[in-house]
């Protein structure tokens, strides 16, 4: 074998070993030209032809329509957080040059979410509202175990700048239900019914390419890193409506804040994606990814996949919770399809699991550092047979 053992990260991930084989060789020899895909120009055709090739799958597959522009960046979703809010305030003091404040409106469902809340109001420039905050509707008043009820959000600035969510809670493992008849699917229809071209921002960045994105044209940003589902780290992928590719310094005359250039949409826009340097490996090995997804049947495909995988892991869990040895940290309804989390109850029960784990070859099954317990990440590149596997052993755990 070659040493590889199954990997449950939540991020950076398991990548398809066919695809990491593969991108050995273009890092030798990138597509004929004699070049390593690391040491290839930016601005060679042969670059330029696969980075033309990697918007379109990702267009197909998530049939992103004309009216919006797909981007290429770095920074990750920590840079979004705060790209996001610069653009989009841009774009409002062009629209509404006079507003004596402008709102910016987070609907918190989880650690992320909340950190993006809080780097909007370091910023300043808006004054941030906390749509719903799921915490409020949690069993101890303290965590995000779930996705509110829709009767709890308010969403009552008329004109926000901008309306954020994060579709997919990585360290809390909460996800929006893509259900629109679930009570933890995204409430779309309470959204406010004034504003023709709505400031939606979602955060992607750990379910994007899993599966379909609801109401994806009703989203002024969507932004996700590759290093979930389909990348290494260092990619930042943006669905962007082209409404939101604004000129920043225009806006800065109006009293904007800058906007430094390479977070401006509208340069990533203008230039292709290639204003400076992009993450040329990364995209490399993200494109192969998406290509082999295409083949596979696209987001179609893993939502079946991703559905069925969680619902075996969330069914050994409740199992595990029957005989008290698991205890669920997510309300049922609520648990994300990517990111599974729950406790194993009793003194030294969670090192034991975890050691039982490794010794099996299934690693990086630690929960996040802030919330403790158990998170097996059960994105794209890990396999039905790789879930069942440590499902196989969490009943062998139970049966102890
Ligand atoms: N949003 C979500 C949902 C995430 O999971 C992460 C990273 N785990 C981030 C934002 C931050 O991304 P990055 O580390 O790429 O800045």
């Amino acid at each position: 074998s070659d040493g590889r053992v199954i990997n449950f990260g939540a991020g950076p991930s398991a990548l398809p070993a066919s695809v990491l084989e593969e991108a050995a060789k273009g890092l030798l020899n990138f597509n004929g030209t004699g070049i390593g895909i690391a040491e290839i120009s930016h601005r060679s055709k042969e670059f330029t032809a696969f980075l033309a090739e990697v918007e379109s799958l990702i267009r197909s597959q998530l049939d992103v329509p004309e009216t919006h522009g797909i981007l290429f960046t770095q920074g990750g979703g920590s840079a979004q957080f705060s790209a996001v809010v610069l653009n989009l305030l841009a774009r409002h003091h062009l629209l509404n040059p006079d507003l004596p404040e402008r709102d910016l409106d987070y609907v918190i469902t989880g650690s992320w979410s909340k950190k993006a809340a809080e780097e909007a109001r370091r910023l300043g420039g808006g004054r941030v509202n906390v749509v719903v905050d799921a915490r409020a509707s949690s069993k101890d008043g303290r965590t995000f175990d779930s996705i509110p009820a829709h009767a709890s959000y308010s969403f009552t600035s008329p004109n926000p700048a901008l309306i954020y969510y994060c579709e997919n809670e990585t360290v809390d493992g909460v996800e929006f239900s893509n259900d629109a008849s679930s009570p933890a699917s995204f409430p779309f229809h309470l959204l406010p019914q004034n504003t023709p071209l709505l400031p939606l921002v979602g955060d992607y960045s750990s379910s994007f390419m899993s599966r379909p994105i609801p109401r994806l044209a009703d989203h002024a940003i969507i932004y996700a890193g590759a290093q979930k589902n389909i990348g290494p780290a260092g990619l930042t992928i943006l669905i962007v409506r082209k409404d939101c590719l604004v000129d920043v310094d225009a806006a800065a005359k109006l009293g904007a804040a800058p906007v430094p250039l390479t977070m401006a949409y509208k340069t990533l826009a203008d230039n292709s994606s290639v204003y400076n340097t992009p993450a040329v490996l990364p995209i490399y090995i993200s494109g192969l990814v998406l290509r082999r997804s295409a083949e596979q049947g696209g987001v179609q495909y893993y939502e079946a996949l991703n559905k069925r995988k969680a619902d075996k892991l969330y069914a050994a869990i409740k199992e595990g919770e029957a005989r008290g040895v698991f205890r669920a940290k997510v309300k049922e309804g609520s648990g994300s399809l990517m990111n599974v989390v729950f406790d194993v109850v009793g003194d030294g029960a969670e090192a034991k699991f975890i050691s039982g784990a490794e010794a099996l070859g299934m690693k990086a099954i630690k929960g996040h550092r802030s919330v403790g317990g158990i998170r097996v990440s059960l994105y794209n590149a890990v396999t039905e047979e790789q879930t069942d596997a440590i499902v196989a052993f969490m009943k062998s755990f139970l049966a102890q």
